[in-house]
C-alpha cells in the first residue's frame, strides 16, 4: 500500500562546525518521502517555487515518488537555515523564509485521496487538518510536530490530535506539550490527547513508543561519524511510516510498530552521515537489512542456545 506524505519542501543552508551547505534539498516531507520509498510507493504533498531544481522531481520518480501532488509556482522555494553547537545536538534556526508556502493551502488530486496510510510530516497543523479533511477513510495517520507549533498554534495541534493514529515527536516536544518531566508519563498523557499509539524519540539514545496496553523502548544506532543531523526525525517518521504501509498487511498491531520504530531508527541513522539527502541517494536496500540486523543483535541480553 501507499502512504501519502505531505509537508515542507525546503532549500536549506546548514552550518556545522566544520561544514557548510547552501541551498540543499531539505523539508520535512523531502526527508520523509525518501525515507517512506524504501518500504513503499509514496504519493507526495508539497509546494515549490520556480527556482526548484527539476532533476529533483527526477529523483523523486526514479524513488517511486509520485510528485503529482507537488505544484510548482511563481516565487521562491521555502529556505531554512540552521547551525549546530560543536556537539551536534543543539541547533539555532538562523532563518526562515517561507516564500511559496505562505499560500499554501492544497486541494489534493483526486487519485491521492484514496491513499490508505498518512504521513502529517511537520508543517502548520491546520495545514495538516486541511489535507486530512480530504483523504477518504485513511487506514492509519502518522503525524509529526514541532516546538514551534506548540507554541503558537496549540489549539490548531489539540484539535488534530484525536484523528492521528500514531503521534511522533521529540523529547523535549513531548515535555513541553505535557508540562511533565517524567517521559514515561508524558507519553502516557500525550495518548490521552487523542492519538492511539505516540513515539517520543530521544536523538542519539533512541526512541520510546506507548500504545494502549504496550510499551517499547529501543536505542539508537551507534555512529561514530555524524555530518548533519537536519532532517533525522523526519527520515524517522518516513521510514516508520513507509514500513507500516508497504510490509504489513493493511493492519497496524504493535508488533509491527516495534518493527518499524527499528526501521525508522535505521534511516535515521544513515541519514545523518552525510549533509542534506546525500546518504539517502545512495542506500541501498541490502544496507539498511544489514544495519536492522545489527539493531536485532545489539538489544538481546540473553545468549540464545
Ligand atoms: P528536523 O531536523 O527533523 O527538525 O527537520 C529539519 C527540516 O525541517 C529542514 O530540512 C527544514 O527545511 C524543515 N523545517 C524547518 N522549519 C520548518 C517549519 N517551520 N515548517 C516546516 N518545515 C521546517
Amino acid at each position: 500500500m501507499s502512504v501519502l506524505v505531505v509537508g515542507s519542501i525546503a532549500l536549506d543552508t546548514v552550518k556545522t562546525p566544520v561544514e557548510e551547505h547552501a541551498d540543499q534539498l531539505g523539508g520535512s516531507a523531502s526527508y520523509a518521502a525518501v525515507g517512506a520509498s524504501f518500504f513503499a510507493p509514496v504519493k507526495l504533498v508539497g509546494v515549490v517555487g520556480d527556482d526548484f531544481p527539476k532533476s529533483e522531481f527526477d529523483f523523486w520518480k526514479s524513488r517511486n515518488i509520485d510528485p503529482s501532488g507537488v505544484q510548482q509556482v511563481a516565487g521562491k522555494t521555502f529556505r531554512w537555515s540552521g547551525e549546530y553547537a560543536w556537539d551536534l545536538n543543539t541547533r539555532e534556526t538562523k532563518s526562515v523564509a517561507l516564500n511559496v508556502f505562505e499560500n499554501f493551502w492544497p486541494e489534493l488530486p483526486e487519485n491521492l485521496r484514496e491513499t490508505q496510510f498518512v504521513l502529517l510530516a511537520n508543517i502548520a497543523p491546520s495545514l495538516q487538518s486541511h489535507v486530512l479533511d480530504q483523504m477518504r477513510r485513511p487506514r492509519f495517520v502518522v503525524a509529526d510536530t514541532m516546538d514551534l507549533w506548540i507554541e503558537t498554534t496549540r489549539k490548531d495541534l489539540d484539535a488534530l490530535l484525536p484523528r492521528v493514529d500514531l503521534l511522533i515527536l521529540n523529547e523535549s516536544e513531548a515535555r513541553m506539550m505535557t508540562g511533565d518531566t517524567s517521559l514515561i508519563r508524558a507519553g502516557r498523557s500525550l495518548r490521552r490527547m487523542g492519538p492511539k499509539y505516540v513515539a517520543v524519540k530521544k536523538g542519539e539514545h533512541g526512541a520510546l513508543l506507548f500504545g494502549p496496553d504496550d510499551f517499547f523502548s529501543c536505542g539508537a544506532y551507534p555512529l561514530e561519524d555524524i555530518h548533519d543531523p537536519t532532517g533525522a526525525g523526519d527520515t524517522f517518521a518516513g521510514g516508520l511510516a513507509g514500513y507500516l504501509a508497504g510490509k504489513g498487511d493493511g493492519e497496524v498491531d504493535f508488533a509491527l510498530l516495534r518493527r518499524a520504530v527499528i526501521f525508522g531508527s535505521v534511516l535515521a541513522s544513515f541519514n545523518v552521515e552525510a549533509f542534506s539527502l546525500e546518504r539517502l541517494r545512495s542506500l541501498t536496500s541490502e544496507e539498511i537489512d544489514e544495519r536492522y540486523e545489527m539493531f536485532r543483535l545489539m538489544s538481546q541480553f540473553e545468549v540464545l542456545p
